[in-house]
Protein backbone atom coordinates (compact mmCIF):
# COMPACT_ATOMS: atom_id res chain seq x y z
CA UNK A 1 0.00 0.00 0.00
CA UNK A 2 1.24 3.46 -1.23
CA UNK A 3 2.15 6.35 1.96
CA UNK A 4 -0.64 7.77 1.28
CA UNK A 5 -2.83 5.21 2.14
CA UNK A 6 -1.74 5.48 5.94
CA UNK A 7 -2.94 9.08 6.63
CA UNK A 8 -5.97 8.77 4.94
CA UNK A 9 -6.97 5.36 6.75
CA UNK A 10 -6.15 7.23 9.94
CA UNK A 11 -8.07 10.19 9.36
CA UNK A 12 -11.01 7.85 8.75
CA UNK A 13 -10.61 6.23 11.70
CA UNK A 14 -10.04 9.19 13.97
CA UNK A 15 -13.26 10.77 12.39
CA UNK A 16 -15.36 6.93 12.28
CA UNK A 17 -13.78 7.21 16.52
CA UNK A 18 -14.91 10.95 17.14
CA UNK A 19 -18.49 10.38 15.46
CA UNK A 20 -18.95 7.53 17.88
CA UNK A 21 -18.29 9.63 20.48
CA UNK A 22 -20.72 12.68 19.02
CA UNK A 23 -23.11 9.36 18.93
CA UNK A 24 -22.82 8.70 22.61
CA UNK A 25 -22.84 11.78 24.20
CA UNK A 26 -25.37 14.17 21.78
CA UNK A 27 -26.67 11.28 20.18
CA UNK A 28 -26.65 10.54 15.90
CA UNK A 29 -28.26 14.17 14.85
CA UNK A 30 -25.59 15.38 16.29
CA UNK A 31 -22.88 12.75 15.36
CA UNK A 32 -23.70 12.51 11.97
CA UNK A 33 -23.45 16.29 11.10
CA UNK A 34 -20.38 16.51 12.58
CA UNK A 35 -19.64 13.91 10.04
CA UNK A 36 -21.17 15.55 7.25
CA UNK A 37 -19.23 18.76 8.87
CA UNK A 38 -16.05 17.40 8.70
CA UNK A 39 -16.32 15.39 5.11
CA UNK A 40 -17.22 18.61 3.25
CA UNK A 41 -14.13 20.11 5.02
CA UNK A 42 -12.38 17.09 3.49
CA UNK A 43 -13.71 17.21 -0.23
CA UNK A 44 -12.93 20.98 -0.18
CA UNK A 45 -9.50 20.91 0.84
CA UNK A 46 -9.17 18.15 -2.26
CA UNK A 47 -10.84 19.87 -4.19
CA UNK A 48 -8.54 23.49 -3.66
CA UNK A 49 -5.72 20.81 -4.15
CA UNK A 50 -7.15 19.18 -7.39
CA UNK A 51 -7.62 22.74 -9.02
CA UNK A 52 -4.21 24.13 -8.52
CA UNK A 53 -2.76 20.36 -9.44
CA UNK A 54 -4.89 21.26 -12.76
CA UNK A 55 -3.87 24.29 -13.21
CA UNK A 56 0.02 23.26 -12.75
CA UNK A 57 -0.21 20.77 -15.13
CA UNK A 58 -1.38 22.97 -18.03
CA UNK A 59 2.61 24.23 -17.50
CA UNK A 60 3.98 21.65 -15.71
CA UNK A 61 7.87 23.43 -14.87
CA UNK A 62 9.65 21.70 -11.47
CA UNK A 63 9.67 25.81 -10.08
CA UNK A 64 6.04 26.31 -10.42
CA UNK A 65 5.20 23.50 -8.21
CA UNK A 66 2.41 24.32 -5.92
CA UNK A 67 3.09 23.46 -2.22
CA UNK A 68 -0.16 21.25 -0.54
CA UNK A 69 -0.65 19.91 2.83
CA UNK A 70 -1.77 16.29 4.21
CA UNK A 71 -1.39 13.93 1.88
CA UNK A 72 -0.89 16.48 -1.08
CA UNK A 73 2.63 17.34 0.04
CA UNK A 74 3.52 13.71 -0.85
CA UNK A 75 1.50 14.09 -3.90
CA UNK A 76 2.97 16.94 -5.42
CA UNK A 77 6.73 15.80 -3.93
CA UNK A 78 6.49 13.18 -5.95
CA UNK A 79 5.33 14.84 -9.23
CA UNK A 80 8.41 17.25 -8.60
CA UNK A 81 10.74 13.96 -8.71
CA UNK A 82 8.75 12.81 -11.73
CA UNK A 83 9.30 15.58 -13.42
CA UNK A 84 13.10 15.90 -12.21
CA UNK A 85 14.04 12.23 -13.62
CA UNK A 86 12.10 13.20 -16.68
CA UNK A 87 14.23 16.59 -17.43
CA UNK A 88 17.36 14.43 -16.86
CA UNK A 89 16.48 11.74 -19.64
CA UNK A 90 15.48 14.44 -21.58
CA UNK A 91 18.36 16.49 -21.53
CA UNK A 92 20.51 13.02 -21.64
CA UNK A 93 18.82 11.90 -24.89
CA UNK A 94 19.38 15.45 -26.75
CA UNK A 95 23.12 15.49 -25.77
CA UNK A 96 22.84 11.73 -27.24
CA UNK A 97 21.04 12.74 -30.18
CA UNK A 98 23.98 15.68 -30.72
CA UNK A 99 26.44 13.73 -30.61
CA UNK A 100 25.12 11.28 -33.05
CA UNK A 101 24.31 14.77 -35.26
CA UNK A 102 28.30 15.70 -34.83
CA UNK A 103 30.03 12.56 -35.62
CA UNK A 104 27.41 12.26 -38.52
CA UNK A 105 28.79 15.86 -39.31
CA UNK A 106 32.15 15.05 -39.31
CA UNK A 107 32.00 11.99 -41.68
CA UNK A 108 34.22 12.18 -44.47
CA UNK A 109 31.11 10.71 -46.30
CA UNK A 110 28.02 11.56 -46.99
CA UNK A 111 24.94 10.75 -44.94
CA UNK A 112 21.50 10.73 -45.67
CA UNK A 113 18.35 9.50 -43.75
CA UNK A 114 15.42 8.85 -45.53
CA UNK A 115 11.76 7.94 -43.57
CA UNK A 116 9.73 5.21 -45.21
CA UNK A 117 8.28 7.26 -48.25
CA UNK A 118 12.08 8.38 -48.96
CA UNK A 119 11.56 12.43 -48.11
CA UNK A 120 14.72 13.22 -46.81
CA UNK A 121 15.09 13.76 -42.58
CA UNK A 122 18.20 14.43 -41.63
CA UNK A 123 21.67 14.81 -44.04
CA UNK A 124 25.49 15.90 -43.42
CA UNK A 125 27.38 18.57 -44.81
CA UNK A 126 29.46 16.03 -47.00
CA UNK A 127 26.11 15.12 -48.76
CA UNK A 128 24.99 18.41 -49.41
CA UNK A 129 28.57 18.60 -51.55
CA UNK A 130 27.95 15.03 -52.88
CA UNK A 131 24.40 15.49 -53.76
CA UNK A 132 24.04 19.18 -54.00
CA UNK A 133 21.55 19.16 -51.19
CA UNK A 134 21.13 21.97 -48.75
CA UNK A 135 20.92 20.55 -44.89
CA UNK A 136 18.36 23.68 -44.07
CA UNK A 137 16.03 23.83 -46.87
CA UNK A 138 15.76 20.28 -48.39
CA UNK A 139 14.17 18.54 -44.99
CA UNK A 140 10.95 16.79 -45.77
CA UNK A 141 11.83 17.12 -49.59
CA UNK A 142 11.48 13.71 -51.99
CA UNK A 143 14.97 12.72 -52.18
CA UNK A 144 13.74 11.79 -56.58
CA UNK A 145 13.08 15.38 -56.91
CA UNK A 146 16.57 16.85 -55.90
CA UNK A 147 18.82 14.02 -57.13
CA UNK A 148 17.72 13.78 -60.51
CA UNK A 149 20.15 10.67 -61.81
CA UNK A 150 17.67 8.10 -63.30
CA UNK A 151 20.21 5.05 -61.91
CA UNK A 152 19.73 6.67 -58.26
CA UNK A 153 15.85 6.34 -58.24
CA UNK A 154 16.39 3.02 -59.57
CA UNK A 155 18.39 1.76 -57.32
CA UNK A 156 16.14 3.91 -54.73
CA UNK A 157 12.58 1.55 -55.67
CA UNK A 158 15.15 -1.80 -56.23
CA UNK A 159 17.67 -4.23 -54.68
CA UNK A 160 20.54 -1.88 -52.57
CA UNK A 161 22.80 -4.97 -52.46
CA UNK A 162 25.65 -3.49 -54.73
CA UNK A 163 26.96 0.34 -54.27
CA UNK A 164 26.22 2.43 -57.14
CA UNK A 165 28.61 4.19 -59.22
CA UNK A 166 27.41 7.90 -60.19
CA UNK A 167 28.52 11.11 -60.64
CA UNK A 168 28.22 14.03 -57.87
CA UNK A 169 26.51 16.73 -58.66
CA UNK A 170 28.27 19.50 -60.54
CA UNK A 171 29.70 16.25 -62.41
CA UNK A 172 33.11 16.88 -61.38
CA UNK A 173 33.52 13.66 -58.43
CA UNK A 174 32.74 10.26 -59.36
CA UNK A 175 30.65 8.67 -56.21
CA UNK A 176 30.15 5.01 -55.17
CA UNK A 177 26.39 5.93 -53.15
CA UNK A 178 25.48 2.68 -50.98
CA UNK A 179 21.32 2.30 -50.26
CA UNK A 180 21.09 0.69 -46.85
CA UNK A 181 17.50 -0.18 -45.55
CA UNK A 182 16.82 0.32 -42.08
CA UNK A 183 13.59 -0.25 -39.86
CA UNK A 184 10.39 -0.55 -41.99
CA UNK A 185 10.95 1.02 -45.24
CA UNK A 186 13.78 3.94 -43.91
CA UNK A 187 16.92 3.73 -45.68
CA UNK A 188 20.50 5.12 -44.77
CA UNK A 189 22.11 6.75 -48.42
CA UNK A 190 26.08 6.50 -47.79
CA UNK A 191 28.20 8.39 -50.80
CA UNK A 192 31.71 7.89 -50.57
CA UNK A 193 34.19 10.15 -53.39
CA UNK A 194 36.11 7.51 -55.33
CA UNK A 195 37.38 10.03 -57.99
CA UNK A 196 40.83 9.34 -57.18
CA UNK A 197 40.55 5.35 -57.56
CA UNK A 198 38.82 5.43 -61.01
CA UNK A 199 41.39 8.12 -62.09
CA UNK A 200 44.02 5.48 -61.07
CA UNK A 201 41.87 2.54 -62.55
CA UNK A 202 41.92 4.23 -65.69
CA UNK A 203 45.26 4.89 -65.99
CA UNK A 204 45.59 1.63 -65.27
CA UNK A 205 43.41 0.18 -68.22
CA UNK A 206 45.39 3.18 -70.70
CA UNK A 207 48.44 1.87 -69.45
CA UNK A 208 47.75 -1.79 -70.66
CA UNK A 209 46.41 -0.68 -73.76
CA UNK A 210 49.21 1.53 -74.56
CA UNK A 211 51.64 -1.20 -73.97
CA UNK A 212 49.71 -3.60 -75.64
CA UNK A 213 49.69 -1.42 -78.40
CA UNK A 214 53.43 -0.56 -78.61
CA UNK A 215 54.61 -4.15 -78.40
CA UNK A 216 51.76 -5.20 -81.33
CA UNK A 217 53.68 -3.34 -83.95
CA UNK A 218 56.64 -4.65 -83.48
CA UNK A 219 55.55 -8.09 -83.07
CA UNK A 220 53.22 -7.51 -86.28
CA UNK A 221 56.62 -6.98 -88.48
CA UNK A 222 58.70 -10.01 -86.86
CA UNK A 223 55.82 -12.04 -87.19
CA UNK A 224 55.17 -10.74 -90.35
CA UNK A 225 58.69 -11.67 -91.77
CA UNK A 226 58.71 -15.07 -90.48
CA UNK A 227 55.60 -16.40 -91.67
CA UNK A 228 56.78 -15.14 -95.42
CA UNK A 229 60.07 -16.96 -94.90
CA UNK A 230 58.16 -20.31 -93.48
CA UNK A 231 56.30 -20.08 -96.45
CA UNK A 232 58.55 -19.65 -98.63
CA UNK A 233 59.30 -23.55 -100.42
CA UNK A 234 63.14 -22.59 -100.88
CA UNK A 235 64.60 -19.77 -98.98
CA UNK A 236 65.17 -16.21 -100.35
CA UNK A 237 68.70 -15.33 -99.34
CA UNK A 238 68.15 -11.55 -100.60
CA UNK A 239 64.72 -11.31 -98.82
CA UNK A 240 66.76 -13.08 -95.57
CA UNK A 241 69.30 -10.63 -95.58
CA UNK A 242 66.84 -7.52 -96.05
CA UNK A 243 64.59 -8.80 -93.33
CA UNK A 244 66.92 -9.76 -90.84
CA UNK A 245 68.01 -6.09 -89.76
CA UNK A 246 64.33 -4.91 -89.95
CA UNK A 247 63.53 -7.63 -87.45
CA UNK A 248 66.23 -7.25 -85.22
CA UNK A 249 65.64 -3.43 -85.10
CA UNK A 250 62.01 -4.30 -83.80
CA UNK A 251 63.45 -6.71 -81.54
CA UNK A 252 65.40 -3.83 -79.76
CA UNK A 253 62.59 -1.61 -80.12
CA UNK A 254 60.55 -3.84 -78.20
CA UNK A 255 63.94 -4.55 -75.50
CA UNK A 256 64.28 -0.89 -75.15
CA UNK A 257 60.36 -0.89 -74.13
CA UNK A 258 60.34 -3.37 -71.95
CA UNK A 259 63.67 -1.81 -70.01
CA UNK A 260 61.74 1.05 -69.72
CA UNK A 261 58.94 -0.46 -68.53
CA UNK A 262 61.48 -2.19 -65.82
CA UNK A 263 63.04 1.03 -64.52
CA UNK A 264 59.18 2.44 -63.92
CA UNK A 265 58.03 -0.30 -62.07
CA UNK A 266 61.03 -0.35 -60.22
CA UNK A 267 61.13 3.61 -59.55
CA UNK A 268 57.37 3.21 -58.29
CA UNK A 269 57.61 0.41 -56.44
CA UNK A 270 56.97 1.57 -52.56
CA UNK A 271 59.81 -0.82 -51.11
CA UNK A 272 62.56 0.55 -53.30
CA UNK A 273 63.36 4.21 -52.06
CA UNK A 274 65.80 6.13 -53.66
CA UNK A 275 69.59 5.38 -52.25
CA UNK A 276 71.52 8.49 -50.34
CA UNK A 277 74.96 8.11 -52.03
CA UNK A 278 77.61 11.06 -52.79
CA UNK A 279 76.58 11.76 -57.08
CA UNK A 280 79.64 12.76 -59.02
CA UNK A 281 77.40 15.07 -61.45
CA UNK A 282 79.82 16.54 -63.27
CA UNK A 283 82.14 12.81 -63.79
CA UNK A 284 78.05 12.12 -64.69
CA UNK A 285 77.85 14.95 -67.11
CA UNK A 286 81.19 14.74 -68.72
CA UNK A 287 80.01 11.02 -70.09
CA UNK A 288 76.46 12.09 -70.60
CA UNK A 289 78.28 14.95 -73.09
CA UNK A 290 80.57 11.70 -74.86
CA UNK A 291 77.39 9.89 -75.47
CA UNK A 292 75.73 13.04 -76.91
CA UNK A 293 78.56 13.20 -79.58
CA UNK A 294 78.04 9.27 -80.37
CA UNK A 295 74.46 9.95 -80.67
CA UNK A 296 74.72 13.30 -82.61
CA UNK A 297 77.51 11.52 -85.39
CA UNK A 298 78.36 14.80 -85.32
CA UNK A 299 75.17 16.53 -86.70
CA UNK A 300 74.84 19.20 -84.27
CA UNK A 301 77.17 20.98 -82.30
CA UNK A 302 77.33 20.09 -78.61
CA UNK A 303 78.34 21.66 -75.68
CA UNK A 304 79.17 21.18 -71.78
CA UNK A 305 79.41 23.88 -69.32
CA UNK A 306 80.18 22.36 -66.17
CA UNK A 307 79.98 25.73 -63.99
CA UNK A 308 79.68 23.72 -60.39
CA UNK A 309 81.89 21.44 -58.58
CA UNK A 310 78.70 20.49 -56.64
CA UNK A 311 77.41 17.08 -56.01
CA UNK A 312 74.42 15.31 -55.33
CA UNK A 313 73.22 12.90 -52.80
CA UNK A 314 71.26 10.25 -54.29
CA UNK A 315 71.04 7.43 -56.53
CA UNK A 316 73.73 7.61 -59.67
CA UNK A 317 72.22 4.91 -61.80
CA UNK A 318 68.70 7.08 -61.52
CA UNK A 319 70.72 10.51 -62.13
CA UNK A 320 72.42 9.02 -65.14
CA UNK A 321 69.43 7.75 -66.56
CA UNK A 322 67.31 10.28 -66.23
CA UNK A 323 69.77 13.02 -67.29
CA UNK A 324 71.07 10.39 -69.82
CA UNK A 325 67.14 10.90 -71.34
CA UNK A 326 67.19 14.39 -71.36
CA UNK A 327 69.94 14.40 -73.60
CA UNK A 328 68.83 11.82 -76.11
CA UNK A 329 65.63 14.02 -76.39
CA UNK A 330 67.45 16.88 -77.33
CA UNK A 331 69.53 15.02 -79.88
CA UNK A 332 66.28 13.31 -81.60
CA UNK A 333 64.32 16.04 -81.21
CA UNK A 334 67.08 18.98 -83.04
CA UNK A 335 67.28 18.43 -86.90
CA UNK A 336 70.45 18.38 -88.27
CA UNK A 337 73.26 21.44 -87.97
CA UNK A 338 71.62 22.21 -84.30
CA UNK A 339 72.92 23.02 -81.11
CA UNK A 340 72.68 20.99 -77.71
CA UNK A 341 74.11 22.31 -74.34
CA UNK A 342 74.64 20.59 -71.38
CA UNK A 343 75.00 22.57 -68.03
CA UNK A 344 75.93 21.76 -64.28
CA UNK A 345 75.51 25.17 -62.51
CA UNK A 346 74.87 26.30 -58.74
CA UNK A 347 71.39 27.17 -58.37
CA UNK A 348 69.10 29.84 -56.12
CA UNK A 349 69.48 29.60 -52.38
CA UNK A 350 72.83 27.17 -52.87
CA UNK A 351 71.02 24.36 -54.76
CA UNK A 352 71.93 23.00 -57.98
CA UNK A 353 70.77 22.41 -61.88
CA UNK A 354 71.29 20.15 -64.41
CA UNK A 355 69.45 21.82 -68.26
CA UNK A 356 69.74 20.48 -71.62
CA UNK A 357 69.31 22.81 -73.74
CA UNK A 358 68.46 22.57 -77.88
CA UNK A 359 67.68 24.57 -80.58
CA UNK A 360 65.16 21.54 -82.07
CA UNK A 361 61.36 21.74 -82.87
CA UNK A 362 60.20 22.74 -79.87
CA UNK A 363 57.42 22.09 -77.91
CA UNK A 364 53.89 24.18 -78.01
CA UNK A 365 52.32 25.04 -74.28
CA UNK A 366 49.63 23.14 -74.38
CA UNK A 367 51.64 19.91 -74.48
CA UNK A 368 54.10 20.91 -71.66
CA UNK A 369 52.41 19.78 -68.90
CA UNK A 370 51.13 16.37 -70.06
CA UNK A 371 55.10 15.05 -71.00
CA UNK A 372 55.76 13.67 -68.14
CA UNK A 373 52.65 11.45 -68.61
CA UNK A 374 53.72 7.59 -69.59
CA UNK A 375 53.06 7.57 -73.57
CA UNK A 376 52.07 10.86 -74.35
CA UNK A 377 54.28 12.24 -77.34
CA UNK A 378 53.63 15.44 -79.17
CA UNK A 379 54.28 14.11 -82.35
CA UNK A 380 53.95 10.01 -82.39
CA UNK A 381 55.62 9.43 -85.52
CA UNK A 382 58.85 11.52 -84.83
CA UNK A 383 59.18 9.85 -81.64
CA UNK A 384 58.89 6.08 -83.27
CA UNK A 385 61.09 6.74 -86.02
CA UNK A 386 64.43 7.83 -83.51
CA UNK A 387 63.43 4.74 -81.47
CA UNK A 388 61.59 6.40 -78.83
CA UNK A 389 59.19 4.35 -76.21
CA UNK A 390 57.12 7.66 -74.64
CA UNK A 391 58.60 6.35 -71.19
CA UNK A 392 61.94 8.54 -71.30
CA UNK A 393 59.92 11.81 -69.41
CA UNK A 394 57.98 9.53 -67.10
CA UNK A 395 60.87 8.02 -65.57
CA UNK A 396 62.46 11.50 -65.40
CA UNK A 397 59.77 12.70 -63.68
CA UNK A 398 60.17 9.99 -60.76
CA UNK A 399 63.68 10.34 -60.65
CA UNK A 400 63.20 13.80 -60.11
CA UNK A 401 60.43 13.33 -57.66
CA UNK A 402 62.72 10.76 -55.64
CA UNK A 403 65.79 13.43 -54.97
CA UNK A 404 63.21 16.14 -54.05
CA UNK A 405 64.02 18.17 -56.95
CA UNK A 406 62.09 20.07 -59.69
CA UNK A 407 61.66 19.74 -63.71
CA UNK A 408 61.35 22.81 -65.33
CA UNK A 409 60.52 23.02 -69.13
CA UNK A 410 60.81 25.70 -71.35
CA UNK A 411 60.03 25.80 -75.17
CA UNK A 412 59.06 27.66 -77.95
CA UNK A 413 57.84 25.59 -81.36
CA UNK A 414 60.85 25.95 -83.68
CA UNK A 415 63.37 27.48 -81.61
CA UNK A 416 64.26 25.07 -79.34
CA UNK A 417 63.39 23.34 -75.29
CA UNK A 418 65.12 23.96 -72.01
CA UNK A 419 64.64 20.88 -69.83
CA UNK A 420 66.49 21.42 -66.29
CA UNK A 421 66.15 19.44 -63.01
CA UNK A 422 66.73 22.10 -60.13
CA UNK A 423 68.02 20.56 -56.93
CA UNK A 424 67.50 21.98 -53.56
CA UNK A 425 70.72 22.43 -51.43
CA UNK A 426 69.15 19.96 -48.93
CA UNK A 427 70.70 17.70 -51.70
CA UNK A 428 73.91 19.56 -52.27
CA UNK A 429 77.03 16.79 -50.67
CA UNK A 430 78.18 20.05 -49.20
CA UNK A 431 81.39 18.33 -48.61
CA UNK A 432 82.74 16.83 -51.96
CA UNK A 433 81.10 20.20 -53.11
CA UNK A 434 84.11 22.21 -51.09
CA UNK A 435 87.01 19.87 -51.50
CA UNK A 436 86.10 19.72 -55.87
CA UNK A 437 86.17 23.33 -55.75
CA UNK A 438 89.12 23.68 -53.94
CA UNK A 439 90.66 21.17 -56.37
CA UNK A 440 89.64 22.99 -59.08
CA UNK A 441 90.93 26.20 -58.22
P1 LIG B 1 59.81 9.72 -76.35
O1 LIG B 1 60.37 8.37 -76.17
O2 LIG B 1 58.64 9.76 -77.30
O3 LIG B 1 60.82 10.75 -76.69
P2 LIG B 1 59.58 11.08 -73.81
O4 LIG B 1 58.78 10.74 -72.63
O5 LIG B 1 61.06 11.15 -73.66
O6 LIG B 1 59.15 10.06 -74.95
O7 LIG B 1 59.08 12.50 -74.33
C1 LIG B 1 57.71 12.70 -74.52
C2 LIG B 1 57.45 13.64 -75.68
O8 LIG B 1 57.94 14.94 -75.37
C3 LIG B 1 58.18 13.24 -76.93
O9 LIG B 1 57.43 12.30 -77.68
C4 LIG B 1 58.31 14.56 -77.66
O10 LIG B 1 57.15 14.83 -78.38
C5 LIG B 1 58.42 15.56 -76.53
N1 LIG B 1 59.82 15.97 -76.27
C6 LIG B 1 60.64 15.50 -75.30
N2 LIG B 1 61.84 16.13 -75.33
C7 LIG B 1 61.77 17.02 -76.34
C8 LIG B 1 62.69 17.98 -76.89
N3 LIG B 1 63.92 18.14 -76.39
N4 LIG B 1 62.26 18.71 -77.93
C9 LIG B 1 61.03 18.57 -78.44
N5 LIG B 1 60.14 17.69 -77.99
C10 LIG B 1 60.50 16.92 -76.96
Amino acid sequence: MSGIWWPLILRLVLLAGLAFAAWMIDGIVVALSLVTGILLLMVLHHARHLARLSKWLADPRPEALPSGSGIWEDVFAAFYHLLRRQRRSESRLTATLHDFQRAGMAMPDGLVILDGSNRIEWCNPKSERHFGLDTKRDFGQLVTHLVRQPQFAEALGGSYADPLTMRAHGGDLVLSVLIVPYEENRKLIISRDVTDRERVETMRRDFVANVSHELRTPLTVIGGFLETIADMETPNPELIRRSVPLMSDQAKRMQTLVEDLLTLSRLESEGNPAREEPVNVPDIARGLYHDALALSSARHKVTLLLESPAWINGAEDELRSAFGNLVSNAIRYTPAGGEVRLSWKAGADGGAVFSVRDTGIGIEAQHLPRLTERFYRVDRGRSRETGGTGLGLAIVKHVVNRHAAKLDVTSEPGRGSCFSVVFPASRVDEKRSTVQSAKSA
